[in-house]
């Protein structure tokens, strides 16, 4: 590489490349910043019952009211014994690294699951419309193209874990993909940003249906995405992001 882009790209990096400190004021501004480690559980927002055939009664059931429900109960008890249960949630991923790894797994838990059970909703699965829309075309050329990469990353994540649709610092959507209960707003994440769509693939998600189909899984994801919240989520980050 030439001296002059190498300069160049130097500058690039350190013009884009968002610090802490603003990640802090951005998050601050999405209206889940209230929310701290110690919380509880929200009610889910339709019957145990109202994604069938997608997402059966009985997964969402035990996923709720036990998988959901544990890592609430754990990140409550985590946070009182590290003495963070003073500090907003996303102060906590925002310095991820610093706390404890059982804060990390329940927290991203609690968290995780909080936004998916809202990113979902009966007879879902439309399209998004307008604003939403169009940055979906321009960022991925097209919506299958982006539909595409959604459902790879999630087929493709190892293990436990979740695959994100995001805005980077840059108001900018982009796709990935994260292990365990991490997710994008983590200083631990390897791309950084604030998610808007996310889906879970960890086997507790799908497997009394579905078994080792996670393709099957993914593709029926699709007929019960919530895109208004989705849209609604988008049009507040932007918003959040917004330079003053
Ligand atoms: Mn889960």
């Amino acid at each position: 590489m030439k001296k002059r882009s190498a300069i160049f790209l130097f500058l690039f990096y350190a013009i884009f490349t968002l610090n802490a400190q603003d990640w802090s004021s951005i998050f601050a501004k999405l209206s889940e910043a209230s929310l701290t480690p110690i919380s509880n559980q929200e009610a889910l927002p339709y019957a145990f019952d109202a994604l069938e055939p997608y997402i059966d009664a009985r997964t969402m059931e035990l996923h709720y009211s036990k998988h959901h429900a544990a890592y609430t109960t754990n990140m409550n008890n985590t946070a009182k014994e590290s003495e963070t249960a003073h500090l907003s949630l996303f102060e906590v991923f925002n310095n991820m690294s610093k706390y404890p790894v059982g804060l990390r797994n329940n927290g991203g838990g609690y968290y995780n699951h909080l936004i998916f059970w809202k990113m979902m909703k009966p007879a879902g699965g439309d399209k998004p419309q307008g604003k939403l829309m169009d940055a979906l075309i321009n960022e991925f050329g097209s919506y299958d193209a982006f539909a595409e990469k959604f459902s790879d990353a999630a087929a493709k994540r190892f293990g436990s874990g979740w695959a994100w649709l995001s805005l980077d610092a840059e108001g900018k959507l982009f796709v990935s993909s994260t292990p365990n209960q991490d997710n994008p707003m983590m200083d631990v994440s390897d791309k950084r940003g604030i998610p808007i769509l996310g889906i879970d693939v960890w086997e507790h998600a799908y497997y009394l249906k579905y078994q080792n189909r996670r393709l099957e899984y993914i593709k029926n994801f699709w007929n019960v995405i919530n895109w208004d919240e989705v849209s609604r989520r988008y049009e507040e980050a932007l918003h959040a992001l917004e330079k003053e």
